[in-house]
């Protein structure tokens, strides 16, 4: 990945809405931290939401202990909808469930996709989603004898939060670790304790491809921000048109606009 550009758009509103908080971006994304670097442009939007909401105090939280803690501090607001009971911080509830009620009074609807995974995640959850990809990728690249035996056990040893550099490594080589194995795992799911479902401030919705629905979101604070990710929307209690001051910049995919932030 390319050194980051502080002098962005994405940046320097990163920087500003840090400063507010009592913090700097050295503090939540160490610089020589691959991972965190990652974690920053893919799902940075969070960390320039509105002041409603607790934005995570680091962009990769590493055990359970540390996300329970930020989870407690942040608040849990718990709705039923459908079958599963879904967590979101209050004010990400508050604005999910307006949405909703916007939604049906039009004959429409917005539901959890997979159940209560939908919203809130824990460290553990992070950790099973990054195993389902990583465990099978590993036995396919030792069958396709990319990797040695020795290499693949070694690497099912490491701590978790070790086993992500080590992967990003691999994939600069070819060997990928998504579902299809044919792009890097970082598109497929996000790596263990850097999830905006950890941040409590993420939804995946099954009607996504439905316009007027995102069109509801959006009114109600939920954007599109993870460019890979159709289903899933985040939490930034913002108006659309605050947005380009906070550093996000608006792509248009598969008629879809994603606002994610601007690095360049
Ligand atoms: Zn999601």
């Amino acid at each position: 990945m390319a050194a980051a550009n502080h002098s962005s758009p994405f940046y320097v509103a990163l920087g500003r809405a840090l400063e507010q908080r009592g913090t700097c971006i050295e503090d939540i994304c160490p610089a020589d931290d691959q991972v965190a670097g990652r974690v920053l442009h893919d799902y940075g939007a969070m960390f320039i939401s509105a002041d409603a909401v607790l934005p995570p105090p680091l962009c990769v939280f590493t055990n359970e202990d540390q996300v329970t803690r930020f989870q407690k501090a942040a608040g849990r607001a718990a709705a039923t909808i459908g079958n599963a009971v879904i967590e979101l911080q209050p004010a990400a509830m508050s604005a999910l469930l307006r949405a909703r009620a916007t939604a049906r009074a039009e004959g429409l609807e917005i539901s959890p996709r997979d159940g209560a995974e939908a919203a809130r995640r824990s460290y553990a959850d992070t950790v099973r989603l990054w195993n389902s990809r990583f465990l099978p990728a590993l036995d396919h690249w030792t069958r396709a004898q990319r990797l040695s035996a020795q290499q693949a056990e070694r690497l099912r040893r490491l701590p978790i939060h070790q086993q992500v550099p080590e992967v990003l490594d691999l994939e600069q080589e070819g060997i990928f670790f998504s579902k299809d194995l044919s792009k890097s795992v970082l598109y497929s799911i996000a790596a263990p304790g850097t999830s905006q479902h950890i941040a409590m401030l993420a939804f995946d919705a099954n009607e996504f491809l439905d316009q007027r629905v995102r069109e509801i979101l959006a009114h109600h604070g939920w954007f599109q921000t993870v460019l890979s990710d159709l289903p899933h929307f985040t939490f930034l209690g913002l108006e659309e048109k605050e947005l380009p001051g906070r550093g996000l910049s608006s792509v248009a995919v598969a008629g879809q606009t994603f606002w994610i932030p601007d690095v360049n």
